[in-house]
This record gives structure tokens, C-alpha cells and sequence, in this order.
């Protein structure tokens, strides 16, 4: 109460900034930080636009934490919202159901060949859930001692206690290794790793064989493998040859281990196909989506698995069941939105309208390959990264403080600059995003100031 008092607003928006870092705990932030480098305060979206409390716009390079895939205020996601609310808001998922949900569950189904789904609100919540199945289905079959994982050297699959566990992002999780059970890690297949004369597929061969030992070793302990297909977001978009995927998934069968496919942030057209895992033909024993699903509107996660795991809990035994409950699941103006995202991809044809934009955009993108200070320019799908060389420590602050100058959303992770943009970006605002993005990588590049590295993903 006292501090409140000392920062005297001057006018509306400074106000609203300072009764945020008083009343709202930002995620993924240092809130000492926004004494010197303010929140911005957003009033509106339209399309690939953010508009702040003064009218300045920002084009949301990275989809708002890799959400927003149709930018924000989609006007056919809005309606089905719409709709719903008029009919119902939510009922409990457990002992009731409805039409959104079930519906949902049917076409996730038909797009993934995974015919059970299990809803949460958020991606870590989709990682429990999967980890919780995956071992309590071990136990059900008379392999209690299955429930250790394997993750990836930089995979991220959220910030709870038991995503942690499956992290490998130092900055999320040092500060909470106390709390967080030991897994056993395996090399990851960032193509970036490749040495002279090495192909993105020797890598992929290598990373699969540091898998094998550790299955070889420890398979009657290990429940299931967690990945990210195609991209390892977190890691700095690393992204990796699909026949990786192809001998994880043989491994797996050859150690009776599961595969859990995270397709929370590839999912839904990121890597220019539905899902991540169809680049390698496999079909994994859980997928987990979130993030993209409700094209940004409303917070829905679903892990989708097998008849052969849901058949291992159906019993008359209540024990035997799958003990996991969160009070939204399911909620009927979420599943509303996300069947509003799949109607999208289905009338508009996303995937195929997508590659063609990747390919015109790709050719606006590739100048920064050229760059003196830039390093592995890389693309997959829908997703354009490159790494920049800076002796400096805080190139991630410092380029992202320039690009809001500059009206560009971008967040860059250590040293990758990448985007992740919407789907509906025109070809101008492309344009407008590469000489954004130019301006605001000399200014960080020639900046005098010294800062720390961020913690941002
Ligand atoms: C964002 C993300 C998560 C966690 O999702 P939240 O909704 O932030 O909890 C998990 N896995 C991957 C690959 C992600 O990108």
C-alpha cells in the first residue's frame, strides 16, 4: 500500500504500467528489470498487429508465444466463441459431456490416428498428464519399475514440477533442481552440431545412438522417451533431420518404452505439415498439443493416445483408471475455438496456402544468411531462424528493445534471432518485418550497452 503511493502516475498509461508491476507477477521476468525497460501496455489486436495505449503498432513476429497462429482477432475463432456462449460456457467433464468436446475429440482423433484425448489448459499440464500415462500404463501391465523418461539435451516441455523433470533449459531450472526428480538425458540432433563434412542426418544418426545406449542400459527402468519433433523451440529453434524421428520411434518398440510427441508449440501447420512427426512417417504413443490450438483465443491443452494405453486402464477397478483431473477440461469455449481452428485449416487449405507462403517468404528471409555476424540460417516449415555472433553478453535484450523501436515483436533466445510469425502475415508486412529486423540487428550489434543475459524463450 505504501509503495503505491511513491509512483505518483502521471498520466493513464504510465499508471496502468505502474499498477501491473505492482499487482501482476509477469512470467519469464525479472521484475526489477521494468524499471528501466517498461511493460507495454496493449489495447488492441488486428491480424499480425498489436496496437498499444498510444496507437504504436507492432507486427507480432512471433505470434505471441507461438499462439496466435491466425494473428490476433480472427473473426471466424471470435464467432464460434460466440456461439458457444450462447449455448454453454462450461459444464464439468467428469460424469457430463457435450457436443464441442466430443466433436473435438473425433477430429483430433481423425487427424492424428490417436482415437482417445484427455484435455488440460495449458502445455506443462498436456507433459504431466502424458508422463503420469505413459508409467501409470507400465504399472497397469506389471512393469512398476518403468517410470524414469528420457528427454533431450535443450528440450523444454514446460515449467511445473514434472515438466521440469523433462527440461533441459538451465535458466528454468536450476533454481528448482531441488524439487525435480532425476531422468536420464540423450544427445539432442540440432543439425547445428554437424562437424566438417557432416550431414544434418550424421547428426541425427549419432544423437539416435546416444539414445540406444541409454535404452540399451536402462530400458527396464524407462517409461517413455519425450521430444519435440523437428524443432527444439526453447534450445533456440534447433532444428534437426525428421530421420531422427524414424529410429526413436524404432528404438522405442525394440525397448517396449513409449514415445511421447510434444507438438505443443509444431503443432498445427508450424513445420509445414499438421504435425511434426508426419515428416518421418511415424506414429507416436502420445501426442501432446496445446499452444496453437485455439489459434491464441483460449488456454486448451489435449494429450491424444492409442487404444493399446487406453485399453490398459479400462477396468472395474477405480485404481486402474487414470487419476488426473483439472476443473476446466475440456471447456466448451475452448474446444469451441480449437474446432473453429481446425474448420480453418480444412476450408482454407493451411497447410497448402503455407508452403506457398514460406517459399515467397523464404526468398525475403534469405538476405540475412549474408550477414556478416550471422550464423546458420536455418528454416522449417513456418519457422525462419539464424544465429548472431556478439562478443557482448545481453544481444537478446538488446535486440529485442530495438525491434520494439522498430515496431516488431521478436524475442530472440540467447543469440537466435528467429520468427515464428502468423499465418496471415501479407507479403508488405513481411517486407516490414525484414527491414525491421535489419535496422534493429545494427542497432544491437553497434549499442554501447552492457546488459545481462535474458532469460527469455
Ligand atoms: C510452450 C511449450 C510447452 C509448455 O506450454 P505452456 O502452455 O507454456 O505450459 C511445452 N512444450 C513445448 C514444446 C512448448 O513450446
Amino acid at each position: 500500500m505504501q509503495e503505491r503511493k511513491l509512483e505518483s502516475p502521471t498520466n493513464h498509461n504510465d499508471s496502468l504500467l505502474a499498477r501491473s508491476r505492482h499487482a501482476v507477477w509477469h512470467p519469464c521476468t525479472q521484475m526489477k528489470r521494468l524499471e528501466t525497460f517498461p511493460l507495454v501496455p496493449i489495447e488492441r489486436g488486428e491480424g499480425v498487429w498489436l496496437v498499444d495505449c498510444d496507437g504504436k503498432r507492432y507486427l507480432d513476429g512471433v505470434s505471441s508465444w507461438w499462439v496466435n497462429l491466425f494473428g490476433h482477432g480472427e473473426p471466424r475463432i471470435k464467432q464460434a466463441i460466440k456461439t458457444q456462449l450462447d449455448q454453454l460456457e462450461h459444464v464439468m467433464l467428469a460424469g457430463f459431456t457435450h457436443r464441442p468436446v466430443v466433436e473435438l475429440s473425433e477430429r483430433l482423433a481423425a487427424l492424428t490416428g490417436l482415437g482417445h484425448a484427455f484435455y488440460g489448459s495449458d502445455g506443462a499440464s498436456a507433459t504431466e498428464i502424458a508422463l503420469k500415462m505413459s508409467a501409470h500404463y507400465h504399472k497397469n501391465n506389471g512393469k512398476a519399475d518403468k517410470h524414469r523418461f528420457v528427454y533431450l539435451a535443450g528440450s523444454y516441455h514446460g515449467e511445473t514440477i514434472g515438466a521440469l523433470s523433462v527440461t533441459d533449459v538451465p535458466v528454468f531450472r536450476s533454481a528448482y533442481s531441488s524439487l525435480v526428480r532425476d531422468n536420464f538425458i540423450a544427445p539432442s540432433p540440432d543439425a547445428r552440431l554437424a562437424g566438417p563434412g557432416e550431414t544434418a542426418r550424421d547428426v541425427a544418426d549419432a544423437a539416435a545412438n546416444g539414445l540406444a545406449a541409454i535404452l540399451a542400459a536402462h530400458h527396464e527402468e524407462i517409461s517413455a522417451v519425450i521430444l519435440e519433433p523437428l524443432v527444439q523451440g526453447a534450445a533456440g529453434m534447433a532444428m534437426y533431420d525428421p530421420h531422427y524421428l524414424t529410429r526413436v520411434r524404432a528404438l522405442c518398440d525394440q525397448y517396449q518404452v513409449h514415445l511421447i510427441a510434444d507438438e505443443i508449440a509444431v503443432g498445427f501447420g508450424r513445420t509445414g505439415t499438421l504435425f511434426g512427426c508426419e515428416q518421418a512417417g511415424i506414429k507416436p504413443d502420445f501426442i501432446c498439443v496445446s499452444k496453437g490450438i485455439t489459434g491464441g483465443f483460449l488456454p486448451l491443452a489435449a494429450v491424444l493416445t492409442t487404444d493399446e494405453v487406453y485399453r490398459a486402464f479400462y477396468d472395474d477397478d477405480v485404481t486402474r483408471g487414470f487419476l488426473h483431473s483439472h476443473s476446466y477440461t475440456g471447456n466448451p469455449l475452448a474446444c469451441a475455438a480449437a474446432l473453429a481452428v481446425l474448420d480453418i485449416f480444412e476450408h482454407d487449405d493451411v497447410i497448402a496456402a503455407n508452403r506457398e507462403r514460406a517459399a515467397r517468404w523464404s526468398k525475403r528471409f534469405a538476405g540475412f544468411a549474408q550477414h556478416a555476424r550471422v550464423s546458420h540460417y536455418r528454416n522449417t516449415g513456418m519457422i525462419w531462424a539464424f544465429d548472431v555472433e556478439d562478443p557482448r553478453p545481453g544481444f537478446a535484450q538488446r535486440l529485442y528493445r530495438a525491434a520494439l523501436e522498430q515496431g516488431l515483436l521478436l524475442r530472440p533466445i540467447g543469440n537466435t534471432v528467429y520468427f515464428m510469425p502468423p499465418y496471415v502475415m501479407k507479403d508488405d508486412e513481411a517486407d516490414w518485418l525484414v527491414a525491421g529486423t535489419t535496422q534493429a540487428l545494427e542497432a544491437a550489434l553497434g549499442g554501447q550497452e552492457e546488459l545481462d543475459d535474458a532469460a527469455i524463450a
